[in-house]
């Protein structure tokens, strides 16, 4: 049977494709979008097939979700995922968390609601990969308003959600998705920061090969677990998201291996002096990056993705091809110069 389910910030990368599938299911979407007038960034949604409406909600509103919060399930996504801002508390904290706290909010107030799945991040688990396995059980404890301030927003945004949980002890559950980086094709031509990682590799916009490693993990498996956790009883708690590592020189190798050449750094800073050197040149990047760069240049995630295979029945993707596809669809919007032998 459809359900109908609430999926905030419909206008987003992960939303498109978790709206996707949820109509393909035969469930019945209400998308809360910023401005549902703005047919630049909503068009794609009015072309999918399948029971799907669109309503207004900002994050920052007194009570953005209570009015359309009669349905089974919600998804919430929204939240600003930027790395680089100028005022921390407004731009990032105050729209996760207020917005975390109004949807489950009006979860509350609507008793036909029986499960909340809020996308949270590896950003709340960990800012600063250490070589121990990461698991659900790991919480990061040392991102701030000046470290890392995307990653503090989605610390506090789950610590407030559970804390609400514990409070409140509402007739609903909540279960969490805390992906990785997320890769794979865009429903629009809006670049998601997370791909543009590589955009700016090809524009040349990093010096050099860097020690960075990214645990990648494809949207359309993100997607699929945030269905999953929707649907499957036995959902419960967080579920670290993520399907293998891809260091920036395997990166390049297989950009390059593609035919991706574009302005990609060639001097390989990478090793023992190359990180601390950029580690002391970080401090003249935006400060955004520059904490980002502190915290994981020279780092290797290491991680355990057991409970989310098991419970949600996630198969990923691997890492190398879901890069493949990211590129092939930067590729057809324009972003960056289609592979030479492709
Ligand atoms: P995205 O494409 O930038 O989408 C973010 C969405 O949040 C957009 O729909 C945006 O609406 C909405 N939003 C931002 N500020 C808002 C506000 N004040 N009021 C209402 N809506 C607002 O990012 P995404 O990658 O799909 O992110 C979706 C979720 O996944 C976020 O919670 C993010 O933290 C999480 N996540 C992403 C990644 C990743 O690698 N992409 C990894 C882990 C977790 P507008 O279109 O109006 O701006």
């Amino acid at each position: 049977m459809g359900k109908t389910v609430l999926v905030s910030g419909a206008t987003g990368f992960i939303a498109g494709h978790v709206i996707e599938q949820l109509l393909a299911k035969g469930h019945s979407v209400v998308g809360t979008v910023r401005d549902p007038g703005d047919v630049a960034k909503v068009g794609f949604l009015c072309a999918m097939q399948g029971d799907l409406r669109l309503v207004a909600a900002n994050l920052l509103d007194a009570d953005p979700f209570t009015a359309h919060a009669d349905v089974d399930a919600i998804l919430h996504l929204a939240s600003p995922y930027i790395v680089n801002v100028k005022d921390p508390q407004r731009d990032l904290v105050d729209p996760a968390v207020q917005g975390t706290l109004s949807m489950l909010r009006a979860a509350r107030a609507n008793p036909r609601v029986k499960r909340v799945v809020l996308t949270s991040s590896v950003a709340a688990v960990t800012d600063e990969p250490d070589g121990r396995v990461l698991t659900e059980a790991d919480w990061n404890s040392k991102s701030s308003l000046a470290r890392n301030p995307y990653y503090y927003s989605k610390t506090l945004a789950e610590r407030a959600a559970w804390d609400f949980m514990a409070a409140e002890q509402p007739g609903f559950d909540l279960v969490v998705i805390n992906p990785f980086l997320v890769m794979g094709p865009s429903h629009t031509r809006a670049v998601n920061a997370s791909p543009e990682v590589f955009v700016n590799m090809l524009k040349g916009q990093y010096p050099a090969v860097l020690a960075l490693t990214w645990g990648l993990v494809d949207v359309r498996d993100v997607a699929a677990a945030h269905l999953a956790a929707m649907e499957r009883p036995q959902a419960a708690g967080r579920y670290l998201c993520v399907a293998g590592n891809m260091s920036m020189a395997e990166a390049i190798a297989l950009m390059r291996a593609e035919g991706y050449a574009g302005k990609l750094p060639k001097l390989d800073l990478s090793g023992g002096f190359g990180t601390a050197l950029m580690k002391l040149a970080s401090y003249t990047q935006p400060a955004g990056i520059g904490s980002y760069l502190r915290s994981h240049l020279g780092r290797v995630p290491q991680y355990d993705t057991s409970k989310s295979q098991r419970d949600l029945g996630i198969r990923y993707r691997p890492a190398a091809d879901s890069l493949r596809d990211t590129l092939a669809d930067l590729a057809r919007w324009g972003h960056i110069a289609a592979a030479a032998r492709g």
